[in-house]
Parts: C-alpha cells; structure tokens; sequence
C-alpha cells in the first residue's frame, strides 16, 4: 500500500533482480533450511528426479521466492512461476501444468489463497503427475486422466494455519524460514551496498540492518532509500550518520519500527490500557485489514516480545511502554 512503502509486502521494484542471490552459497542465513536443501537438490540430481514438493512458510519478504528460483537453478530445470490468487479456474491451472517440461520448478506464491476446485486438480497432479479432466456435461459427462511429467511444486505461504490438511501433507519438504539476525542482514546490506556501487562503512550498513525488522527485503528497501541520501547528500560513502538521519527522515525508528506499527502500539497503549484486545478491534480502529495486521504487523512485534498473544488477545509487551517513552499501568493491588 502507498502508505507503507517500507512494508515487506511484495511489490513491482523486486522485480529488480540485481540483487537476489541466484545460488545456495550466495543466500545469507537460513542455516538449516538451507543445508537441508543442498541434501534433498543433490540427492534429485544423482537419482535424475523430480525433488519432492516442498512448501516454504514464514513473513513476507525472507526469501520463500529466492530460494524457489535458486532451486530451480541448483537443479538445472525451468522455473514457473504463478500465486494463488491468479489461479481462478482449474484450466488456468492446467494450462500451466501440461506446459512444464520434465523435473521443472513450479512456483506458486500465496498458495494458502487457492481456491477449492483449483486444489482439486493440483492433488493428483502431486501424487501421480496425473490431470484428471472432466469432459462434457451432465449424464454424458466423463473423466479423462492425461499424464504429465514429473515436477517440483514449490509452495509458498506466510499463514500455514490457512492451507488445507490434503494440501499441506502432500508437501515432503515443508520448510519455516525464520526472521534474520542483525549480522545476517549487515551481510547482505553490505553485499547489495557493493552491488549499488557506494563505498559502505561497517556502522553504516549495520545501521540499516539494526532497523530492517529481521527481513532482507526491508533491509533492501531502506538501503535504496538512503543509497538515494549518500548520493545527493553524501560523497558516495555510507556512513552511520548519514543512514541514521535517512532512516528517521523516513520515519523508521531505532528498532525499525515504521508508522503503522507505532500507530498499533500507540493504540493499544492509550486506548486500551495495553490491553488484551482482540485483534478484528485493532483492525477496525485502524481501519486495517485482518489478515495484513497478522501477517505483516504483528510477526516482528511479536518476535521482540513488544507484543504478547493471549487468549483473550494481543498486549503490550514492557519493552514497548519503554519504546513509546509511556510507563506501564501498575497491575491491580500493586
Ligand atoms: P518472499 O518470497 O519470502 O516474500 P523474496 O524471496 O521475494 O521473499 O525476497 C524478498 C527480497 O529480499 C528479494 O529482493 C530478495 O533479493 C531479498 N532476499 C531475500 N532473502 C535474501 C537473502 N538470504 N540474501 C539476500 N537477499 C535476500
């Protein structure tokens, strides 16, 4: 959304792809998902199979689509790629399907957004690389199955609790990619910094890793941004001072934190005492949707314990009253 253009959410600049790593020994962090994979990729090549399917869950923005392509690559096999939501009618998904080439990668974003009928034709087509097409209507209707070859669907999903129980368990290879540390992300800064060709300084680049909330494509975004800053402003030299004063420009704060995620900690804190309060609440004071306050808000709030899930709903974390400078109510009887 235009008001959130820190957000990890997908948007048309990623395309750029001067950036993404294009192989497992590029790609920083993941540790174990990523030894796990060398495994199951050399193991496919030595066998000549397809690898099994596998589904990568997790926020947006840690790299589920980088590692779809880099597997593909490893692989040495085409990569298709398509989500959830663009996937309307069960051709749409078998048009892509009778397409692939043997041991292909096919790609499916936002896969937990699938509609039913469209899952319908993806079961056999996992189990037994096999279509089964209903022809004609009514009594004269009939099915015919049409083989394809071999593949590798790679899902993707920030929200694991949304797929179907068929869906998930048909994935051998279910993979939960985890936030960045700060000295993952500083790795990667300091990479694409390179790559953008400005000249980064230590501090500098761990500035903007410090406030990039665990995820390498914020920590892209904000690199951009103050590459902007040291270009017009700066002598080619990224600084900590100068990614300091670009990132409060942009309204990150010192735990890259943007906006939209003080306004939520705001509003817990001076409307609802710091809570509980249920989250379809949050949504509606901030005019919000539902499912962009959990998948995009609250997984890093929750991650440094800002905020707290309880079964009557979200509070506030101590280490948030201290980060909005507010004191904490005293529990009753205290
Ligand atoms: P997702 O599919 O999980 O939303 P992407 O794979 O699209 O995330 O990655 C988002 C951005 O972050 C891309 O521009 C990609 O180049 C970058 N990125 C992700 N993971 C890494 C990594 N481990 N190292 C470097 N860049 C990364």
């Amino acid at each position: 959304t235009p008001d959130r253009p820190l957000s990890p959410e997908k948007q048309p600049e990623d395309l750029d792809r001067a950036l993404r790593p294009q192989t497992l020994d590029d790609f920083t962090g993941q540790a174990e998902a990523r030894a796990n994979l060398r495994v199951f990729i050399q193991s496919a090549k030595q066998r000549g199979e397809a690898m099994d399917h596998t589904l990568f869950h997790g926020p947006p923005g840690l790299g589920k689509t980088t590692l779809a392509q880099i597997m593909a690559r490893e692989l040495g096999v085409g990569f298709r790629m398509t989500s959830g939501p663009v996937l309307a009618k069960p051709g749409d998904l078998a048009a892509i399907l009778t397409n692939l080439e043997p041991r292909d990668v096919l790609f499916i974003d936002e896969i937990h957004r699938l509609s039913p009928v469209v899952e319908e034709v993806l079961y056999p087509a996992l189990e037994d690389f096999a279509l089964d097409l209903v022809i004609g209507e009514g009594p004269a209707a009939r099915t015919v199955r049409i083989e394809l070859q071999p593949f590798t669907l790679v899902g993707a999903t920030t929200r694991l609790g949304l797929l179907t129980t068929p869906l998930r368990d048909r994935f051998g290879i279910p993979t939960r990619l985890e936030f960045y540390t700060v000295e993952e992300l500083d790795l990667i800064v300091t990479r694409a910094a390179r790559l953008l060709g400005i000249t980064p300084e230590p501090q500098g680049t761990r500035e903007i890793a410090a406030r990039a909330r665990g995820t390498p494509r914020i920590a892209g975004r904000l690199l951009r941004r103050v590459v902007d800053f040291v270009t017009v402003e700066g002598n080619g030299v990224l600084t900590r001072e100068i990614a300091d004063s670009s990132l409060t420009r942009l309204g990150v704060d010192k735990l890259g934190l943007d906006g939209n995620d003080r306004r939520y900690l705001t509003l817990l804190a001076e409307h609802y005492g710091g809570g509980p309060v249920g989250v379809e609440t949050i949504a509606a004071a901030l005019s919000e949707a539902r499912d962009a306050i959990e998948e995009v808000i609250e997984p890093y709030l929750l991650q440094q314990g800002l905020i707290l899930r309880t079964p009557r709903g979200r509070m506030l974390g101590r280490s948030a009253w201290r980060h909005l400078g507010l004191e904490a109510p005293r529990p009753p009887g205290q």
